[in-house]
């Protein structure tokens, strides 16, 4: 009795449980205003309340889970919740491998259900930052008791939200705002609450674009995105924006250029997500905007990324961005607000979601075409994209790194051919050698799509008017010799090359040789100095115990290193190792060929003191990529020194001096351009990067200029007096360059070119044509027909011929880099990666 009736009691307490406790946790959601203890759209809600907000709303509703998919780089956490209908929440793994099982990703068929996946991300432009005030209203909506319309969208709609995919710059942005506004937010424009200090809350740590970084994944924050995004393959993607506080709202359809790739009813059913969001803002009399401005080309934003993965990827735009603060007057005599930024993009958060649950079948269906027309019939002119064997392992692996990143599947040719074929380096269809182990990438596979954009060759636009880069294809960013077939090729599984390394020498080496290849190889430099080991680099090439050696190589010699003893070899060795680079150990310094390891031409190396101009001026992205290189990609000391100290600062402290991109000619007044003159002379390195060359044009002992522009067909062309106004931006398109790929023809025997062959094939990013420097070494230059890949407007092409990209000017006993075309653009160019190592190691020492 006694057992039986502490049964019985159990058991009431646990029906008791099951049946009230969720009832009584719902009646406490609380709104966000509730929660917040202000009414939303009042005040900033910093991130770390945005993600206890949504916890909250976890933790009292069944309809909601949240999961930490990762921490930025200052450690905030990134959060997704996933919300749906209690039956929904149960299954929400059956309704996850149902999607992959419709992709092919996962083997299987799925289960007969047609719930869609609508993924809402927030807040990547951390001054953007009215979509994560919305992002809480618009799940409270969701899980809110009393809303019934809602409910019955979530019957066949699972929505994932992402509040906010840029905490850190979102942070900044808010905490700036909070110090810096009054009890009451001014709405004066001119108010200093409406203009951010540099650099602004809209990158990320490092200063990146994270709207430019999705298929890159330069980024920690885009690594681990992708990665759950991957996981789960929306149907429906919205990335929510802001943009100037003048402007209305868009929404989809998007603008021209769309990408060849995107499918009829990707751009199709943009028209009925449009025409739902319509109805809603013409219901309250908003104005808004379609099918302007925002395109579809470049495979890298919150919204292409995921139409090439098989989604109506799109991107939202609110007026506002840092600039509009809590409140702000326009010119019309209206004040925006926060409250009606986040109620803008709030309505069309609802409306995306209610027109994808209307048409979830549909949704579903579609989904699952795209991803079998990928695998069965894929469309594009290449089938097979061929990268060969023998390229260096360290950037074949870096490119597998990233297919893998992306679930695009490679293999492997399983015999020797000769067929027709479209030669990267050369530029031309002709006959090629396919090597049995030559890796392949073919289009008939899931990921289909993404392969053919990351490799197609010449991608083609539809439309020439857009502002960002029009050429990204792989072999020339990884530095890679392949070939795009139009046949398809049998394809023997494989994963990504190993390397063999095997650095245990015995006995006492008389010196350590290193290959100098790639980036990896500047890291295993960066970490030899920073061990003060001393290193020398061949300015020749050599043969020794029958290998050759070209360029670049490092050498580490006993004699060098004699303070450091016996622990020298295993100091050596093990750095090489840890970087998974080979030291090949010799006995003598006697070589078959070339000069002895003992030669002068073997330079010795310094260790470098590095300055970074950063602050005020400066463009935020170029110093973001170049202190993201040092501090993240080779992990070097680099010292940041602001614009704004920068009259004060001490040369002789430094070796090296990067100007990164920007306009900061103020600073660079007469006196300051002596001051650096002198430190140049007297053994100093100066390394401009991109658009800083154009503050160095005339400067008193620089000899970088400008080319003459002297064709006289342009200039009657230009002045063409009966242009038409409304034609005036396509007219205009004849000098645009807005990035596109070159063929830059190196002088590899100078050492700003080691490592590379006569080709580099350089990411060119405007127009901007300098002449050969007349007294320094024109390392990389422009040529004749030297476009591979991009649109460029005529007149900027016939610019472009004969002009400078890469050059050295020697000064007393220093130097001066001119890097035209930037190198570290975005951190995707892989093999620029190992230009900027020589521009800062390397050249200079001689
Ligand atoms: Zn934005």
């Amino acid at each position: 009795m006694m057992r039986r009736s502490r049964f019985t009691t159990l058991l009431l307490v646990l029906f008791w449980g099951i049946f009230t406790l969720p009832l009584q946790a719902q009646s406490e959601i609380e709104s966000p205003s509730a929660f917040l203890g202000y009414k939303l759209g009042t005040h900033w809600t910093p991130h770390y309340k945005v993600i206890e907000y949504f916890r909250h709303v976890a933790e009292h509703s069944p309809m909601v889970k949240v999961e930490k998919y990762g921490e930025t780089n200052e450690g905030r956490e990134l959060m997704l919740a996933f919300v749906s209908n209690e039956p929904n929440m149960s299954r929400l793994e059956e309704i996850r491998t149902n999607n992959l099982k419709r992709a092919g990703i996962v083997d299987g068929a799925p289960t007969v259900d047609s719930t869609v996946i609508v993924w809402l991300s927030y807040n990547v432009h951390g001054n953007e930052a009215s979509s994560s005030e919305a992002a809480m209203k618009t799940i409270y909506e969701l899980v809110r008791p009393d809303d019934a319309q809602t409910k019955s969208w979530l019957k066949n709609t699972v929505v994932v939200m992402d509040p906010m995919l840029n905490p850190d710059g979102h942070d900044r942005y808010v905490h700036w705002y909070k110090e810096t506004v009054g009890d009451q937010p001014n709405i004066d424009v001119d108010s200093r609450e409406h203009h951010e200090p540099w650099p602004g809350g809209r990158y990320n740590h490092y200063y990146f674009d994270l709207n430019r970084d999705w298929a890159w994944l330069t980024q920690k924050e885009s690594r681990q995105r992708i990665k759950v995004f991957q996981k789960w393959l929306p149907e429906v993607h919205v990335d929510f924006h802001e943009m100037g506080y003048e402007e209305p709202y868009y929404f989809a359809p998007a603008a021209k250029p769309f990408h060849k790739a995107i499918t009829d009813w990707q751009r199709q059913f943009q028209y009925t997500i449009g025409r739902n969001n319509a109805k809603y803002f013409n219901q309250n009399d908003w104005l808004f905007f379609t099918r302007e401005v925002y395109d579809l080309f470049y495979p890298s934003y919150g919204d292409t990324y995921p139409i090439f993965n098989g989604s109506i990827g799109m991107t939202y735009e609110q007026a506002g961005g840092g600039i509009a603060g809590l409140g702000i007057l326009k010119e019309e005599g209206d004040t925006l607000t926060l409250n009606d930024r986040l109620t803008h993009h709030f309505t069309t958060s609802l409306s995306t979601i209610e027109v994808s649950s209307q048409h979830a079948k549909k949704l579903v269906d579609e989904f699952a075409k795209y991803y079998d027309t990928a695998q069965n019939n894929p469309q594009g002119k290449y089938k097979m994209f061929v990268i060969k064997a023998d390229n260096d392992p360290d950037k074949l692996q870096a490119l597998f790194h990233l297919l893998d990143q992306h679930q695009i599947e490679y293999g492997k040719a399983m015999r020797s051919r000769t067929l027709d074929g479209y030669n990267y380096k050369t530029g031309k269809n002709e006959r090629v050698r396919i090597n049995s182990g030559d890796y392949l990438v073919s289009v008939y596979q899931p990921k289909s799509v993404m392969a053919r954009v990351l490799f197609e060759p010449r991608p083609e636009l539809a439309d020439s008017v857009t502002y960002d880069i029009t050429a990204w294809e792989q072999h020339y960013a990884y530095g890679l010799d392949g070939y795009a077939l139009t046949q398809r090729l049998d394809v023997q599984p494989a994963s990504a090359p190993k390397k063999n390394v095997n650095n245990n020498a015995t006995g006492s080496p008389y010196a350590y040789l290193a290959r100098w290849q790639d980036l990896q190889d500047v890291g295993l430099l960066a970490d030899l100095l920073k061990h003060d080991i001393k290193v020398r680099f061949a300015s020749q090439p050599f043969k020794i115990n029958d290998q050759s050696y070209e360029r670049g190589t490092l050498v580490m010699t006993r004699s060098d290193n004699k303070t450091l003893g016996k622990s020298f070899d295993q100091l050596v060795q093990d750095i090489a190792t840890a970087h998974n680079q080979q030291v090949d150990a010799v006995a003598t310094g006697f070589v078959q060929a070339g000069s002895d390891l003992g030669s002068s031409t073997v330079r010795y190396l310094k260790k470098l003191r590095v300055a970074l101009l950063s602050g005020s001026g400066t463009s935020a992205t170029s110093v973001g990529e170049v202190w993201h290189y040092f501090d993240r990609q080779i992990n070097y000391p680099v010292t940041l020194v602001n614009t704004d100290n920068f009259g004060r600062l001490d040369l002789t402290d430094f070796d090296v001096l990067i100007l990164p991109g920007g306009n900061y000619r103020d600073k660079l007044t007469d006196s300051r351009i002596k001051d650096i003159r002198d430190w140049i002379s007297s053994g100093g390195k100066l390394i401009a990067v991109g658009s800083a060359n154009r503050l160095l044009v005339n400067k008193e002992g620089f000899n970088l200029k400008r080319k003459e522009g002297n064709d006289k067909n342009d200039d009657k062309q230009e002045n063409n007096l009966l242009n038409s106004y409304g034609e005036r931006q396509r007219n205009n398109i004849v000098n645009y360059n807005t990035g596109s790929v070159f063929r830059v023809t190196m002088d590899t025997s100078h050492p700003l070119a080691f490592g590379y062959d006569d080709n580099y094939f350089s990411l060119k990013l405007n127009s901007d044509a300098y002449a050969y420097l007349k007294d320094g070494w024109n390392v990389g230059v422009t040529k004749e027909d030297a476009v591979m890949s991009g649109f460029i407007g005529y007149k900027a092409k016939k610019k472009l011929e004969d002009t400078l990209d890469f050059g050295v000017q020697n000064m007393g006993r220093g130097s001066i880099v001119y890097m035209v075309d930037d190198p570290l653009f975005r951190a995707f160019w892989y093999n620029g990666k190992l230009l900027f190592g020589n521009a800062v190691f390397l050249v200079g020492n001689d």
